[in-house]
């Protein structure tokens, strides 16, 4: 058997399946963009990995692996959201893709979008977009053990080892290629793989312009700007993914720190890396992110927990996709925001401070990366919410309602985890290892009951529990609210402040106004898919005179407010709300909080959020905030500025 050096392992992808308000959010997938962006985006999606021959239009259409990228990434998520979501309709689209896509197998074993006699196989998006394809394939012989298909696979890697070879390899994003590389070592053992991944990592230290290589990760040392931040997201698991078949510290710790330096300087409060026109940036309250960032830093958390067994970044993983994630998509998952911020007046073609329309709700953009890595984030998630070990012990690391069922084990999880912070494990039956389950690093108490009697139960040093017995598990975790002056150093420097309650972060809602239009895209959008200029509603100013209103506008914004800086946990009040609707569209949990007004906060028609002028900020009258999870807005104020009183 070869080597593996990880501590844990994922679980085959269907054992882990939604129940509850994540099944809910999985149907909702399905109706939403999930099971329709093929029609949507007919040319780049629904034909399996077409080239340059056919996308001549999309942006730098000279680039053969842009489509390959896009429905690599689609199906990767699809093929997750069917399996997770246990559904017929989309186990079909998700097979008539893998039978047309493996059928354009050359002779040669390439598998990929470069088939023209002119097309130059040595590109970035060659390794890169096939990379894409290639994790959908794997994820699809994960959950159907097809070997026709993960041979597709094997043979389309030992293409790249045998053509990629020495210096015909790049440094951008191609690397991705290592991981479903490795996937195949693993399986088969072949050491032609190993010692491409090898050759490949070492090719980075030497000529990587973009602080990618493992050495550069190695580095405590962010350095802004220095890679487009989704890239870094893919790029920084690929070390620990190469130690999982070598045992070499060097690379399993390159990749900690590579994370650890990005939660330091560039990942919100929401969980949300930066990414200022798309390159890593520090955080702040305007600071915006790029939704695929969110579904490659998530791929990331989920190898490095089972890589390295510590659950941390399984709280990363909660932190990410019951914030940052949400608060990016329409609620009907019929739209998501390519870039997002904290504080956010306006989602408009005209509010994003750094890339032009990129703030607008849109099924599906010029440039679709976004779109359909929002497709894959939430089942990705559910797959990594439980792993597995060499001795079969079960680790529950992410939390929310889930039926697990794997080698034996066979568990109902209920909760309404993260609004609630009690979780309800039915155990109907056991494995042959013993059953662990994290405790949540802000959660500095806990009680177990196993059958109502309350036990003992001491966290060991990497944050799990174990749980002896069958029957109904119960956890409580015991949460405090967290008043946090957030770090934004590096940026505006206002100190501004944030509420967080558990796994969740808080934002006062602005009520908003979603308004259809349909810009001229390359395929015609049809009625049901507008796009939306989403604009923030205040009550009106009664003035005849139309710029004495204007003016007069500037005293009406709910979200022109302030809170003093010396605020502790004892003055907010937690509200948990009586409610069994869906939980991001009606709040489970409510915070209160006084704040102030402060009318001079924003001009009377600025069409875009700004950080507020000076170091503390003019206030009036006090006034109570009720804020709600950040998942449930669009429109909000996170990082509330500070009160000059
Ligand atoms: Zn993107």
């Amino acid at each position: 058997m070869i080597q593996n050096f990880s501590k844990g392992k994922t679980l085959p992808l269907g054992a882990i399946k939604a129940q509850g308000f994540l099944k809910e959010q999985l149907e909702r997938n399905k109706n939403g963009m999930g099971g329709h962006l093929p029609e949507i985006e007919p040319g780049m999606i629904a034909n399996p990995f077409i080239n340059k021959t056919y996308v001549k239009q999309w942006g730098e259409g000279d680039q053969s692996g842009w489509g390959a990228e896009i429905s690599g990434n689609y199906y990767a998520g699809l093929i997750q959201l069917a399996f997770t979501l246990d559904d017929d309709e989309l186990k079909t689209m998700a097979e008539i893709w893998v039978n047309g896509f493996i059928k354009n197998q050359r002779e040669d074993g390439y598998l990929g979008t470069y088939y023209e006699p002119d097309a130059l196989i040595h590109d970035d998006y060659n390794a890169w977009g096939t990379a894409c394809g290639m994790r959908a394939l794997l994820f699809y012989y994960e959950a159907t053990g097809r070997d026709d298909v993960f041979d597709a696979v094997y043979r389309c890697m030992l293409w790249f080892t045998e053509n990629w070879t020495g210096d015909k390899k790049t440094c951008y994003a191609g690397e991705l290629i290592i991981e479903p590389m490795i996937a195949c070592y693993h399986k088969t053992g072949d050491e032609r793989l190993l010692q491409f991944a090898k050759d490949y990592t070492e090719y980075l230290v030497e000529h990587t312009t973009f602080f990618n290589s493992y050495k550069d990760f190695l580095d405590p040392k962010l350095h802004y700007n220095c890679n487009h931040t989704a890239a870094y997201g893919q790029a920084v698991r690929l070390p620990a993914i190469l130690y999982t078949a070598t045992g070499e510290e060097k690379y399993l710790r390159s990749s900690e720190i590579g994370i650890k330096k990005m939660q330091k300087k560039s990942v919100q409060l929401t969980g949300a890396p930066v990414s200022v026109t798309e390159y890593v940036g520090p955080t702040g309250a305007v600071q915006e992110s790029e939704f695929c960032s969110f579904t490659f830093f998530n791929i990331s958390y989920i190898f490095l927990n089972a890589i390295t067994g510590k659950s941390i970044y399984s709280d990363y993983m909660e932190q990410l996709v019951y914030n940052a994630v949400q608060g990016a998509k329409k609620k009907d998952e019929r739209a998501i925001a390519y870039l997002t911020a904290p504080n956010q007046i306006f989602a408009t073609q005209n509010s994003s401070n750094t890339y032009h329309n990129m703030q607008v709700y849109s099924p599906c953009f010029p440039v679709s990366c976004c779109p359909v890595n929002s497709v894959a984030v939430v089942p990705e998630f559910i797959r990594g919410m439980a792993m597995s070990d060499a001795e079969d012990n079960l680790y529950i690391c992410a939390y929310g309602p889930c039926s697990i069922k794997y080698k034996g084990w066979n568990i109902e999880e209920k909760t309404m985890y993260p609004f609630r912070n009690d979780i309800a494990l039915k155990i109907i039956s056991t494995g042959s290892g013993s059953l662990f389950c994290k405790i949540p690093q802000w959660a500095k108490k806990y009680t177990v009951l196993v059958n109502c009697k309350e036990v003992n139960a001491k966290k060991n040093a990497n944050g799990y529990i174990r749980i002896n017995g069958t029957g109904v598990i119960q956890l409580s975790f015991h949460a405090d609210v967290e008043v946090i002056s957030v770090n934004d150093s590096d940026c505006a420097n206002k100190r501004p402040l944030a509420f967080r309650y558990g796994a969740l972060l808080f934002s006062l809602k602005i009520e908003a106004s979603w308004n259809k239009f349909y810009p001229n895209t390359e395929t015609q959008l049809k009625p049901e898919w507008p796009w939306f200029n989403v604009e923030p509603v205040y009550p009106k100013v009664e003035c005849t005179d139309a710029h004495e209103r204007l003016g007069l506008r500037r005293d009406k914004f709910p979200w022109s407010v302030a809170v003093k800086e010396n605020l502790s946990a004892k003055d907010v009040l937690v509200e948990l709300c009586e409610t069994d609707g869906y939980p991001w569209d009606e709040p489970f949990i409510k915070l209160h909080v006084n704040g102030y007004k402060a009318p001079l906060l924003n001009a009377p028609y600025a069409q875009r959020t700004f950080e507020p002028f000076g170091n503390k900020v003019e206030v009036t009258e006090q006034t109570e905030l009720t804020l709600v999870p950040y998942g449930l807005t669009n429109l909000r104020i996170t990082y509330f500025p500070r009160a000059d009183v």
